[in-house]
């Protein structure tokens, strides 16, 4: 086993406080990298609070992760001692089910294993733990390559707000001609702002936060709308071909609904505990959808870092210590976050 040293809950009622726990050893078919940078996802406060479902704890969260390899298994190929790398919001998954075979892990059959707050079945059946710690060690297949053009800590948030705003645009197809309304300017909203301008599309921004119109802009959205102003609402009725949620908190469906074109589509991305109410009525005038999805497949998320590698595009972000963390979480809530907290590990 490998000892190393994280931020854990030890409960879902305590903040997290400094935690020795072990890795498991560097397998044949294993990435060890030490982290240096780690990105503060909302998800990470859901499920330290048990919000989503029971959690596993101690809980060692963070899936926006990236470092240094500090050793390879014997077997592995793609990675080598020094390379910067990176691991999302999965380490494994069973590589039989259709899913996996076309590249869609995180939609695994079997269940993939997520980063932290699970247990991998693949291989030690001991439980994951996160990004917010010295070292981690991973199979090689969820490992990604970091371009070196890419500041580091701006890249962290890429691996999941970046893949999870990236990959449902790219299903969609959503460029040129289309009118994408993001509605949500955090994390994940910021980065689908920048993702759909560097698509082609006309992009709005729906905020309950006036104070985050000139902001917006500066990210490239061509308009700004906020959500508790009766009268901007109602101007933007039956406007969008595309909603991008990334709510994180219960919100009124039929209200934003009711912004589609004929035919639009309300992607979820965001994840709040409470279940939305979606009256029928909502959806039948204008033949009207909803739609969902969850992060994006290894394959993906490689294209999606490449494609900022070659665009220049990063998260916007505030380094933190981790002694910080509470804090940073409280801020998070209040929508006080520009856009991503990214923990420098050094800190720890
Ligand atoms: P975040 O940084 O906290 O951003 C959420 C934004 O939602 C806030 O900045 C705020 O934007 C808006 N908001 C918050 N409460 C609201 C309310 N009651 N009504 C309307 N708008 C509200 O969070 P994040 O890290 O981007 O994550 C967003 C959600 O996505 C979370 O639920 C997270 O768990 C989920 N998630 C899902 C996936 C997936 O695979 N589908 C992956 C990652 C995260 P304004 O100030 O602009 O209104
Ligand atoms: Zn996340
Ligand atoms: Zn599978």
């Amino acid at each position: 086993m490998i000892a190393t040293k994280g931020y854990a809950a030890q409960s879902p009622l305590t903040d997290l406080t400094p935690w020795d726990f072990n890795r498991r050893d560097v397998g044949p078919h294993d990435v060890q990298f030490d982290i240096l940078y780690c990105g503060v996802c909302h998800s990470d406060l859901h499920q330290i609070r048990n919000e989503w479902f029971e959690g596993i704890f101690p809980m060692v969260p963070g899936h926006e992760i990236v470092g240094k390899v500090a050793k390879v298994g014997e077997h592995v190929k793609n990675f080598k001692v020094g390379d910067i790398v990176g691991t999302g919001c999965m380490v494994d998954s069973c590589r039989e089910c259709q899913n996996c075979k076309d590249g869609l892990e995180q939609y695994c059959e079997n269940g993939n294993i997520q980063t932290y707050n699970n247990v991998n079945k693949y291989t030690d059946g001991l439980p994951t733990y996160g990004g917010y710690s010295k070292t981690i060690v991973v199979n090689e297949d969820f490992v990604l390559h970091i371009s070196d053009k890419l500041d580091l800590a701006s890249t962290a948030p890429l691996l999941c707000a970046g893949i999870t705003t990236y990959s449902p645009l790219r299903h969609w197809k959503v460029g040129k001609g289309h009118k994408l309304a993001v509605l949500g300017l955090g994390g994940l909203g910021h980065m689908a702002v920048k993702f759909g301008v560097a698509f082609g599309a006309e992009v709005t921004v729906l905020s309950t936060s006036p104070s985050k119109k000139e902001a917006a802009k500066k990210l490239g959205a061509h308009n700004f709308i906020v959500t508790t102003d009766a009268q901007q609402v109602q101007a933007a009725k039956g406007s969008f071909d595309f909603i991008l949620d990334t709510v994180s908190a219960s919100h009124d469906f039929p209200l934003y609904l009711s912004l589609l074109k004929t035919d639009g589509i309300h992607i979820c991305v965001g994840a709040p505990t409470e279940p939305n109410e979606i009256p029928a009525h909502a959806i039948i005038g204008g033949r009207k959808s909803v739609a969902g999805s969850g992060i994006g497949g290894i394959k993906e998320t490689q294209e999606m870092l490449d494609f900022c590698a070659e665009n220049n595009i990063v998260s916007d972000i505030e380094i933190i210590d981790i002694k910080d963390i509470s804090s940073a979480y409280e801020r998070m809530l209040k929508g006080d976050v520009r856009y991503r907290f990214v923990i420098d590990i050094a800190t720890l």
